[in-house]
């Protein structure tokens, strides 16, 4: 099993968020260690990705401008290395005073970062006012600061109700009839992963374990490189696999079996590789139904974590931040 060339690729900084929206598939919180990626590992990720010929990135959490002057010596040792940032996600938490988001949108122009990914959707309204998005696209606009406001089309559906305050989601299952919360995950085409598998569960019908297990052939995905990710411990995380890290002094060699065997379980046979590597270690799924392999799959991971950890499995705050039991 062997990490190929990289195709798209996204710096995790933090984990810690100052929201917890219910489809976050890396289960992102305010309950998270408040750890931030150092300029040292940021040194070797860029290092790293030059030596893999990458040539830009974009920056996620987490929230990354948690720690603004961290995320900007991170921009700016980008830069040194040649890097570009192709944008930075937020959740537009931070603006608060215009003088101040201002000032360190320049900072962040001048470190060569022109685009800002704004998350807008009902799901991050519950935490956070729209007027908040609208506000700091406003001023991305004013100073030449490009915008990508994802996914782009919820903003008319929070238009509706008063904007400068977050609403739960039921208010628009109320303003619009029906389980809005459901059709929006739906329409969003969420990744069934940490927190979103609770909200997936709801808008998705579920299937036996043993069926998901018999229709999924190997993980493959675990060796693609779309919108793969060098997170804040040195870890890669595959695309769309929440829970399986590998350390990135591996990444460029074949991974030893030894070292990650549930990764290989996972890559060779999928889910039913990886259910028969956990029953050796008692595991028994916790639930009749999943909505899919990833859902089934990240109840693997939790319980090899706590019963059976190896180095290819984190962190626990995945899980202990998921509400995975609810719903
Ligand atoms: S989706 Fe984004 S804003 Fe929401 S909890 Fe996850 S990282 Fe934070
Ligand atoms: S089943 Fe597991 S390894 Fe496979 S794609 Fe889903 S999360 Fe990744």
């Amino acid at each position: 099993m062997k990490i190929g060339p990289i195709h798209s690729m996204g710096v995790i900084v933090n984990y810690k968020c100052s929201a917890k929206c219910r489809h976050c598939c890396y289960s992102s919180s305010p309950g998270w260690p408040g750890d931030y990626m150092s300029v040292e590992t940021a040194g070797r990720v860029f290092s790293w990705m030059k030596s893999r010929r990458v040539r830009s990135c974009h920056i996620g959490g987490g929230e990354p401008f948690l720690r603004p002057e961290a995320l900007l010596s991170i921009c700016s040792l980008a830069k040194e290395h040649g890097i570009g940032i192709e944008y930075i996600e937020t959740n537009a938490s931070w603006h608060i005073l215009e003088e101040k988001t201002v000032s360190l949108l320049r900072q962040l122009l001048k470190v060569g970062v022109d685009c800002l990914l704004i998350s807008v959707d009902p799901f991050h309204n519950e935490f956070i006012p729209y007027s908040k998005q609208k506000e700091l696209i406003r001023l991305c606009r004013k100073e030449g600061m490009g915008t990508f406001i994802w996914p782009g089309n919820f903003g008319g559906d929070l238009e509706l109700l008063d904007t400068s305050v977050p609403h739960p989601i039921k208010e628009f299952d109320a303003l619009f009839g029906g389980d809005y919360q459901s059709d929006a995950a739906r329409s969003y085409g969420l990744n069934c992963n940490g927190r979103a598998i609770s909200l997936c569960r709801g808008a998705y019908v579920q299937k036996r374990p043993g069926d998901i297990a018999g229709e999924n052939g190997p993980c493959t995905c675990l060796t693609s490189t779309g919108h793969c990710h060098l997170d804040l411990y040195e870890n890669y995380i595959p695309p769309v696999c929440t829970g399986f890290t590998i350390a990135l002094a591996d990444v460029d060699g074949v991974l030893d079996r030894e070292k990650y065997p549930a990764l290989y379980a996972a890559y060779e046979r999928g889910p039913a590789g990886l259910w028969d590597y956990a029953k050796g270690f008692g595991f028994t799924p916790s639930r009749e139904r999943y909505v899919n392999r990833c859902d089934l799959c990240f109840d693997l991971k939790r319980f090899l974590l706590q019963n059976h950890p190896t180095a290819d499995i984190g962190y626990p705050s995945y899980f202990s931040q998921s509400d995975y039991e609810r719903g």
